[in-house]
């Protein structure tokens, strides 16, 4: 017989288990059959009736054996359910035959009857046509006759951990993910196990949503507790499938300032540097500030471009970036805020203002930046967000001035786009994803196209090689290119001249694996 503290104890760890096991239940979208299985058999071994029968047994009715065998059966149903819970990844030796390849490259005609060849690192081998190439033996030909095929899009502004609503819907935020007041009680259980489950999962459900939908390289722009670099770490050693994933952890902001529930708030230029230090620490891949204020969590009319960092600050922060070759990128909501992150050397804008010629003389020719040019990116999708006020938004005076700012920073980017595209400014894709729906980036370019009057193709090189440029991995991604990695989408008609085939992608394949495939 065992002791009374001995059983507790037994019976706690049981309980405990079985709680984790529906915990990550619920968080889960592949559930293991095994693991279900076996946590039944748990249950059914604890009904008293049961229970009766077992301790007749020979040796199971022994306590201490039943206590061991029920602890190990729990603990290997949680062990099964987080493995069977993730998408598989494939990588084979593929020949992807008979599209028409639209390469990435601006101005390059699209390819017909294009062969492309990945092995299994998902490198891109041999890119050609079925008249110049022979497939090698041992390759798996997935033939794609009457399909396009184009570099998977990029976009350079998400957070991971919102999931939002569909570009142009209204104040409302969450749309695609659980209720906010939900992802907000975790945010504040961050630190705690609990919030990490939690929190690396939700971001991995939205990461693989960009991923279905074609977006096979995602950036996030400030996460809670560095948890976007746990994720991308999973991804990069193949434990979880998702897009290629580059990601700053939290955000820098003042104190006080612009998304500091989300942020590491600094003030002064030694504070400064410690922030930029702490977070290339945590091995991050991008440092992202707010420089101004911004209207998701802006009170006063006039708050979203108002300066919050200062020069110094930002001078700091891009010196300490660049020593380590990272760049720095800056929400900036304000035609001063725009100007002092540039003449700070800042390597990208977020968002924008109205851009004067010293504004674009820096956009082209920085000195300051890490590569001697800084890139736009307008995330005309979120600005074109909250642009009907429902009825709520007209009784509550909160939504009534984020709706307001929304306006006037809305205007004020665009007519920055509209200059910018003008005098041929470095140009990216970024929707700030997760205020807006992370699938739907095509619907950027859509923006684009309408209000910088530029072509489809055009749009497309722009969320694909230009926006891998603007962000630093165009050795690695962008284009349909030997050497590359294997990020592409097969869409169904020719985007070149129906931009929303991009919304149905027939296929998706990322570093070489084709996602969902059946
Ligand atoms: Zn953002």
């Amino acid at each position: 017989m065992l002791t009374t503290s001995v059983r507790f104890a037994y019976r706690l760890i049981g309980t405990l288990g079985a709680l984790h096991f529906l915990f990550i239940l619920t968080l889960s979208e592949h559930i293991s059959g095994l693991s279900v299985a076996l946590f039944t058999v748990c249950v059914i071994a604890v009904l008293p009736p049961v229970q009766r029968r077992i301790r007749q047994l020979p040796l199971l009715g022994r306590d201490w054996f039943f206590g061991c065998a029920f602890l190990i059966l729990i603990f290997v149903a949680n062990v099964q359910l987080e493995r069977g819970n993730r998408p598989e990844i494939v990588h084979g030796e593929y020949a992807f035959a008979h599209a028409t390849l639209i390469t990435g490259e601006l101005g390059a005609a699209p390819i017909s009857d294009a062969v492309i060849l990945v092995d299994v690192s998902g490198e891109i081998v041999e890119v050609g046509t079925s008249a110049s190439l022979t497939i090698p033996d041992g390759y798996e030909t997935i033939d794609l006759s009457g399909k396009f095929l184009l570099p998977g899009l990029i976009n350079a502004h998400g957070h991971l951990v919102m999931s939002g609503s569909e570009p142009g819907r209204t104040v409302e935020m969450t749309r695609f993910g659980p209720p906010e007041w939900v992802v907000g009680m975790f945010l504040t259980l961050a630190p705690t196990y609990a919030g990490e489950k939690v929190l690396v999962r939700l971001m991995e459900r939205n990461a693989m949503r960009a991923l279905r939908a074609g977006i096979t390289t995602v950036r996030g722009l400030g996460d809670p507790e560095f948890y976007d670099v746990v994720l991308r770490k999973q991804i990069e050693s193949g434990r979880s499938l998702g897009p290629r994933l580059l990601v700053a952890g939290p955000l820098l902001c003042t104190t006080g300032g612009h998304a500091r529930q989300i942020g590491i708030t600094l003030d002064g230029p030694d504070e400064a540097r410690r922030a930029v230090r702490t977070s290339l620490s945590h091995e991050v891949d991008v440092i992202k500030i707010a420089s101004t204020g911004g209207v998701a969590d802006s009170k006063r009319l006039g708050e979203a471009g108002e300066l919050q960092m200062t020069p110094e600050e930002i001078s700091a922060i891009t010196d300490e970036a660049h020593r380590k070759g990272v760049l720095v990128t800056a929400h900036a909501e304000s035609a001063e805020g725009v100007l002092e992150a540039l003449r700070a050397g800042i390597d990208n804008i977020e968002h924008g203002a109205e851009l004067d010629d010293e504004a674009l003389g820096l956009f082209l020719n920085n000195p300051r930046s890490l590569r001697g040019f800084t890139s736009l990116h307008p995330t005309l999708s979120v600005i074109s967000s909250n642009r009907t006020l429902n009825e709520e938004g007209r009784k509550n005076r909160a939504l009534y001035i984020r709706y307001m700012n929304g306006q006037q920073v809305s205007r004020d980017v665009i007519s920055g786009y509209k200059s910018a595209v003008a005098a041929g400014v470095k140009i990216g894709v970024g929707t700030d994803g997760g205020l807006v729906d992370h699938a739907s980036v095509w619907r950027e370019l859509e923006f684009m196209i309408q209000h910088g009057n530029i072509t489809n193709e055009r749009a497309i090189h722009i969320g694909t090689l230009a926006t891998a440029e603007s962000i630093g991995i165009e050795a690695t991604t962008g284009s349909i290119e030997i050497g590359k990695a294997a990020d592409f989408m097969v869409v169904d008609a020719n985007p070149f001249e129906e931009l929303s085939t991009l919304d149905n992608p027939h296929m998706v394949v990322a570093a070489g694996s084709i996602v969902d495939r059946h």
